[in-house]
């Protein structure tokens, strides 16, 4: 076993990690420690955008900005949190700039900017021009970016380690956060990172669902980790469906496609969404987009043989445009579909995209360890975060900004204390929970598979923990994932090695989405409400008399514990959500 000593660790070196990487690394010692490269990071991924309202191209301002984003959330955002961000934004995008990210330009050179799902002039009047834009690969430029910031100020990496466990001493009576424990993929080696402030911005659960647009390494570790540990995780219910994944693949066709003027149609031809969101129509927020596409299809009106998708028309678009602001999404229909979106439209159905849930933090990103507490010296941005500012449902292009305005926060607010903070010691035998953890799945000689434990629970809440659920399904979706739960106390993997055992990682990461899985299940049943990415069928209104509140995840001896914590409003109050 290793040790090292950082003032600050940082999880993740996705775009919320390299972005506090860059505060903190300029400041303290400060090591990144990531299970990808970081330029593998699935911010890397994100296309169409990240707004700000820079007002480059159509008037705009931030309370405008703020209220979408509330509005978009459907009443769940704290709203203090939402105005933050909203107000940095464009700070944020400037940063970037001034840090070399090549942004599509105006004729007069200013950062362009394009339409997106949910933002809107005036309080709803119209869609606006508010994401700014690297054609659609706006993530692999943020993440390129940062990255050569941060080897250009020597911020240190450890790449292909996998932090499995977070450490915690006690001081006084009072928990603070130590350090953390790693696994290094190349050598089966492990590491004790001791730390003042550690950082979590670990991205995203999307695997959770078998649909999905997101990479094979998004299992929530970060949260599955600090839930262990006893912290409790916010929202989890709440999983957004992007509406356009291709059809039976779920890999994204970005919202830029209609924020560019592509259009949904049924089996009929319609122009559905004007049914549905007359004013901003295929660019309603998504979890209205979702929600409608579902529908057409239940109703029979879906495309193909089965008729389970409907069709993204993009063929009145000039093919000149879509070569310069959608080239890889189009690419994408080509290679994965075999459709010509010159000439033909693109099947698409929703796939789970997006964790609106996470560790509950404050606006500095410090982690809260129950309603009011901050744990000292632990921090989180990014998707692995709730802070809450996208409430029920996020809208297209916040969260490229949510990445950039609170990982700039985490890393401030974690130098800050690593400065001012004493050391604390190390828990005695700081790793052997995480050894006899993975020997116990390495030893084993035979037992249950991952990917068939992992195929049974992305099935079941594909099934009856997506776009709509009821209690039926959801009890359904419990029962199944507490079977494989049992089941998982017997997994066994074949590679038996130290060096590059992916399958030992995969069993480990199989763990974390179990319990995640369980979370957002239990929290789904107990939400006798619609509202934002969460639909039940046998409780179809937003109800804000019982509901308006966020959900307080705690793991017990027993399972799933719930608590709840009021919504902060500041501006606006709930109102009826049309678009
Ligand atoms: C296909 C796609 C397109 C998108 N398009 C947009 C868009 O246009 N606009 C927008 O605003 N949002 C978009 N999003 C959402 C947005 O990209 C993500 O929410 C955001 O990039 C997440 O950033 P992050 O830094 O939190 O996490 P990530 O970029 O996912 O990084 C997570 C990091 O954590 C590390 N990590 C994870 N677990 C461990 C562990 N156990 N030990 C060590 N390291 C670990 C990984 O190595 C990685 O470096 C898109 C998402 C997808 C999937």
């Amino acid at each position: 076993m290793q040790t090292h000593k950082y003032d600050v660790v940082i999880v993740g070196a996705g775009g919320a990690g390299m972005r506090a990487a860059l505060e903190s690394g300029q400041r303290v010692r400060t090591a990144v420690l990531t299970k990808l490269y970081p330029t593998r990071s699935h911010t890397g991924a994100a296309q169409g955008g990240m707004c700000a309202a820079l007002a480059n191209v159509e008037e705009d301002n931030w309370e405008w900005h703020t209220f979408d984003t509330v509005k978009g959330g459907d009443f769940l955002v704290d709203q203090d949190a939402a105005e933050v961000m909203a107000k940095e934004a464009i700070d944020a995008v400037l940063d970037l700039e001034k840090m070399g990210l090549p942004f599509n330009r105006t004729p007069d050179g200013l950062i362009d900017q394009r339409r997106f799902g949910g933002h809107t002039r005036k309080h709803g009047e119209a869609a606006v021009r508010r994401s700014c834009y690297a054609a659609d690969r706006t993530g692999h430029m943020i993440l390129q970016t940062l990255y050569q910031q941060c080897i250009k100020h020597g911020v240190e990496f450890y790449n292909e380690f996998y932090v499995l466990d977070l450490l915690f001493t006690e001081v006084d009576g009072v928990r603070r956060t130590a350090g953390v424990v790693a696994y290094e993929l190349a050598t089966g080696e492990i590491h004790v990172f001791q730390a003042k402030a550690v950082v979590f911005a670990t991205g995203g659960a999307g695997k959770v669902y078998k649909t999905t647009s997101n990479a094979h390494t998004l299992t929530g570790d970060g949260m599955a980790i600090a839930f262990r540990r006893g912290l409790p995780l916010e929202d989890m219910e709440f999983f957004q469906f992007h509406p356009t994944g291709l059809a039976g693949l779920g890999i994204l066709l970005s919202e830029a496609a209609r924020g560019e003027g592509a259009i949904l149609r049924n089996s009929e031809g319609e122009r559905f969404m004007e049914r549905y969101a007359p004013t901003l129509k295929d660019l309603a927020p998504r979890d209205v987009v979702a929600r409608a596409m579902a529908n057409e299809v239940r109703e029979g009106r879906g495309c193909g043989p089965d008729k389970d998708y409907v069709l993204l028309d993009l063929t009145h678009l000039e093919p000149a445009h879509i070569d310069a602001k959608l080239p890889d999404i189009t690419e994408f229909a080509r290679t994965y579909l075999g459709v010509e979106p010159y000439t033909e439209p693109v099947p698409v159905f929703p796939t789970a995209h997006y964790a609106m849930g996470g560790m509950p933090t404050t606006v500095d990103a410090e982690v809260l360890a129950d309603n009011s507490q901050v744990l000292p010296g632990l921090y989180a941005a990014g998707e692995v975060a709730c802070v809450s500012v996208h409430g029920a449902n996020r809208l297209g292009t916040n969260s490229l900004l949510d990445i950039n305005v609170f990982g700039r926060r985490a890393g401030l607010a974690a130098a800050a204390f690593a400065s001012r903070a004493p050391w604390v010691e190390l828990p005695s035998s700081p790793a052997d929970e995480t050894v006899a953890q993975l020997e116990g799945i390495r030893d084993r000689s035979d037992g249950e598979r991952v990917a068939v434990i992992r195929r049974e629970l992305q099935e079941t809440m594909d099934a009856n923990a997506q776009v709509f659920r009821s209690e039926a399904t959801l009890k359904q979706a419990l029962s199944d994932i507490q079977a494989l739960k049992a089941r998982y106390q017997n997994i066994a993997v074949q590679d038996k090695g130290r060096r590059f055992n992916t399958d030992l990682l995969e069993a480990v990461e199989l763990g974390f989405l179990l319990d995640l899985a369980e979370v957002i299940v239990v929290g789904a049943m107990e939400r006798k409400e619609s509202r934002g990415g969460h639909f039940r069928e046998d409780y179809q209104n937003r109800d804000d008399v019982n509901y308006m509140r966020h959900t307080m995840a705690y793991r017990t001896g027993e399972g799933v514990r719930l608590d709840f914590k009021p919504v902060v409003v500041t501006r606006y109050q709930p109102m009826e959500r049309t678009f």
